[in-house]
């Protein structure tokens, strides 16, 4: 088969690979019909990896059809359409039944696409390990596209808001407006948010996020307006979608007393001197970690098989898997309107990518 593969800092090539197979009985092959580019594809891309392997096929968010089954895979048959939810875990401990896969209690805890050791899927076909737990079959209502935006980014997105206790006639920020911050707003507004104030320093992200519903608003202008519109109050809830110190910060100072503070940004720096003074005084809660994804899909798929959230109106753009490296090399230049990016492969010969509006 053909793969993107990783060979160092911004070296992603198409090249052929060995065909994936199952490595014990409960594994599954999925032929990839469509994946896609996120952040953390693009910090693997400026060399910033989480092994030293080379050669290794990249990528973590992918639908498909099943084209194998081992004997121990009960739940799966082929020709089933499925998504892959870019973490997996053993999908028998107690966490993994809860479905928090990232947490497995026997340390099989693991995302595709970062070593050897799990082959990703900007691929045309990827090995699914304990496939019963870590594929999810579409359901009907749900376009592959779609399936492909909630197997990381729209799952993220759902989390970070319900970690800031967003509850009806709530008054929100989302702090970054990537993909995952846009689809934050879009949740705020599903989860009952009378306000969201969505914050970022880039006009065409703010644009989507004001077309989305929200108050867009420039980090410069957003404490000074937010003070304002409630009258020296603050708000109730905050997302922080970038993972910066300063981003951090201004979310907990966006916040009123007894307010919550949702913190879904990766952390660029290992030194964030968290306020506790301040966060005590106020009796602020904070929250923060990584999705898993299995937990937020019995809420996110009738979401979206209705028509409340709606994450393929950030795909804008599509091209083939063998435009691979190309496309990390747009997405990296963030080139206008292409601020994030999907590989998505559609047929057996006909492997499109698609780019998201906006960047994660
Ligand atoms: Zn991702
Ligand atoms: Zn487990």
């Amino acid at each position: 088969m053909k793969a993107l593969r990783y060979y160092g800092a911004r070296d992603v090539r198409y090249e052929a690979m060995d065909d994936p197979a199952p490595q014990s009985t409960r594994d599954a092959v999925v032929k990839v019909e469509a994946c896609s580019i996120c952040g953390s594809d693009l910090h693997i891309y400026h060399g910033h990896g989480f092994s030293e392997d080379l050669g290794f096929c990249v990528g973590h968010e992918a639908v498909g059809e099943v084209v194998e089954v081992g004997s121990g895979v009960n739940q799966l048959k082929v020709g089933d359409k499925v998504m892959i939810p870019a973490a997996v875990g053993c999908g028998s401990c107690r966490a993994c039944l809860a479905g928090v896969v990232n947490l497995c209690e026997y340390g099989m805890g693991s995302c595709y696409g970062l070593s050897a050791k799990l082959q990703g899927s900007q691929a045309e076909a990827v090995r699914v390990p304990a496939a019963d737990a870590n594929a999810v079959k579409v359901p009907e209502g749900v376009s592959m596209e779609q399936a492909l935006m909630m197997t990381d980014a729209l799952a993220t997105a759902w989390y970070g808001a319900r970690n800031a206790d967003i509850k009806p006639g709530s008054s929100v920020a989302v702090v970054g407006l990537g993909p995952i911050g846009l689809m934050a707003v879009d949740s705020a507004f599903v989860m009952g948010a009378h306000v969201v104030y969505a914050i970022d320093p880039i006009p065409e992200r703010r644009a989507l996020a004001e077309a989305a519903g929200a108050i867009a608003l420039h980090p410069d202008e957003a404490m000074e307006r937010i003070k304002q519109d409630t009258k020296g109050r603050k708000l109730d809830c905050a997302v922080e979608v970038v993972g910066a110190d300063a981003t951090v910060d201004f979310a907990l100072r966006l916040v009123r007393p007894r307010g919550t503070v949702s913190v879904i940004g990766v952390q660029q720096s290992r030194r964030f001197a968290f306020p506790l003074e301040r966060a005590f005084a106020a009796g602020l809660t904070f929250r923060t970690g990584t999705c898993s994804v299995p937990e937020e899909l019995p809420a996110l798929f009738p979401l979206v098989q209705s028509g409340r959230l709606k994450p393929e109106k950030y795909v804008s753009h599509r091209l083939p898997l063998s435009q691979g490296a190309e496309a990390y090399r747009l997405f990296e230049a963030r080139e206008a309107g292409a601020l994030g990016w999907m590989v998505k492969p559609f047929t057996q010969d006909k492997l499109l990518a698609v780019i998201r509006k906006v960047l994660g």
